[in-house]
């Protein structure tokens, strides 16, 4: 059996090692999750509810341990890590809580046509929910998806990213101290081929979060067994600042929201589009700010190393195309990228079709714009295949630019704000995905919706029957008339 070595990679030490999963394991995997969600689903909404609450206790209660072992594997600061543990446990405090209200069987209303019948609508577990993670958000991406679909009955088998496995094993032994009973979450390691076969395993639904160009694998090899999909993809995300906004705020907000994780968030801010009044100050502000972090491994840092290796070069390459293309680093620039470091970059005259203001750069690199009206800002933030998230800063126009964004998630004077609201969906358009994970779109997304009609009462007019007369057709031909002939009412 091969093995995964997990390590930091700011100090290269190894944090573990695990087993990865040989693809034809899975089906006695799958088969166990099948026993064991059955038995979770029979446990009923109470039941799984106290669980899973005991579960987000023991995440509370062990919240710096989780954090210590996200930083070691992804490199982020602790800091960082738990601010990323608290949206987790936030999310399942809130699956747990909620599950009941939105997915337990009710009666619907009856509509006309079938005056006749009582309608009963119930939201059933799928089954077995395949998860496949990232490695930036280590806890809180699957977490998203976990906290659903097990409130919403399932059981779970989850791929974390090769990079963290530590971390997936350890949210899976958690879960075992609290439901020892069966293995209603199970975890297998591998890279990309493991995910493949998960995808192809017989899962009865899969959740990805990761890159577009994996989620279109991902797409692809569900389609073979039309397994459906939540696809949680990549960002480009834009942040729009106002002439009336708080620049003190909007500032930091854009300090924190491009460079938080060394700018290896999928939500995180990478374009800013700036009322040309404040541009100057605004601008100021921020490379100000930024060039105040500290870059580094250990206490004290603020942007830890780029986690993935393999995305030094394309940082780069994306800040050396827009300087060639007449982009001005007014911080940082080629010299910022010092492996497995890439400080803060600031890049201003970028043209909007550069790859830098396009593309996911996922490192520490904000592409500052001025524009000369608002209508401007929305039409270059909507200038993106991605659509995931936005933030907009400012007092009386910032709600209806909001609303003009076409992303899943906007946060006004804020910025990530979504992330922590586990009462909201969260997803994106375009290449950033679809489906919902959180809130109630989130526990239906895990369940599928069954609908039964019960008869009551013998038909008003008979309609479903071949013992229908001409005379039943004729008088069914006058009700539809009567009751939907006329267009207001
Ligand atoms: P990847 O797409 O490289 O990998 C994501 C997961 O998919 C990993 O577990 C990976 O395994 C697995 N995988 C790789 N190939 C396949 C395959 N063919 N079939 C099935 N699974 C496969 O993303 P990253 O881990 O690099 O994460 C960063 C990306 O995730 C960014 O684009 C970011 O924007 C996005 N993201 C999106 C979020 C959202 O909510 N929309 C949240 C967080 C991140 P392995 O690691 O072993 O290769």
């Amino acid at each position: 059996m091969t093995e995964l070595t997990s390590s930091n990679p700011g100090t290269g030490a190894e944090v573990g090692r695990f087993p990865v999963a040989d693809p034809p394991i899975l089906p006695p995997v799958i088969e166990a999750g099948r026993a064991a969600q059955q038995w979770w689903a029979e446990l009923g909404f109470a039941q799984r509810r106290r669980r899973l609450l005991r579960f987000r206790a023991l995440l509370a209660e062990r919240m710096t341990e989780a954090a210590d072992l996200v930083s070691a594997e992804t490199g982020k600061p602790t800091a960082e890590a738990v601010v990323e543990v608290a949206a987790a446990i936030g999310d399942l405090d809130w699956s747990a809580r909620h599950a009941r209200r939105v997915l337990a069987p009710r009666r619907v209303r009856r509509v006309l046509p079938v005056a006749e019948g009582a309608a009963h609508l119930a939201y059933l577990p799928y089954g077995v929910v395949g998860v496949i993670g990232p490695w930036n958000y280590p806890v809180l991406t699957p977490v998203a998806s976990l906290a659903s679909a097990l409130a919403a009955g399932n059981a779970v088998v989850f791929k974390p990213s090769e990079l963290t496995p530590a971390v997936g094993q350890w949210l899976a032994d958690r879960f075992a101290e609290v439901v020892p009973e069966a293995p209603v979450l199970q975890v297998i390691h591998g890279d990309g081929e493991v995910g493949a076969a998960l995808c192809r395993s017989g899962v009865d639904k899969l959740s990805f979060t990761g890159s577009t160009a994996t989620g279109r694998r991902v797409l692809e090899a569900c389609a073979e067994t039309l397994t459906p999909v939540v696809l949680e993809a990549g960002g480009k995300d834009a942040m729009i600042v106002d002439s009336d906004a708080d620049l003190a705020a909007a500032a930091d907000a854009c300090v924190w929201g491009g460079l938080t994780n060394a700018g290896q968030t999928c939500a995180g801010i990478e374009r800013v589009y700036v009322a040309a009044e404040i541009y100057d100050d605004f601008l100021d502000r921020v490379v100000a700010q930024a060039s105040g972090l500290t870059v580094g491994t250990g206490p004290g840092a603020d942007l830890g190393p780029i986690t993935l290796p393999r995305q030094l070069p394309v940082i780069r390459e994306q800040i050396a195309d827009a300087l060639a293309r007449g982009a001005q680093a007014v911080l940082g620039g080629l010299d910022a990228v010092a492996p497995p470091y890439v400080h803060p970059t600031i890049l201003v005259d970028v043209p909007a079709e550069a790859d830098v203001a396009q593309e996911e750069t996922f490192g520490p690199v904000l592409v500052v714009t001025p524009v000369p009206t608002m209508a401007e800002a929305v039409r270059l933030a909507n200038q993106s295949r991605y659509g995931l998230g936005a933030a907009v800063f400012g007092r009386r126009r910032a709600l209806a630019i909001a609303g003009q964004l076409r992303t899943g998630m906007v946060s006004v004077n804020d910025v990530l704000s979504f992330a922590g609201m586990s009462s909201l969906p969260w997803g994106g358009v375009g290449a950033s995905g679809f489906g919902r994970v959180r809130g109630d779109d989130g526990l239906r997304e895990f369940a599928r919706p069954k609908s039964v009609v019960v008869r009551q009462a013998p038909s008003l007019v008979p309609s479903r029957t071949f013992r229908r007369t001409d005379r039943d057709v004729a008088r069914l031909v006058a009700l539809y008339r009567r009751w939907f002939g006329r267009p207001m009412r």
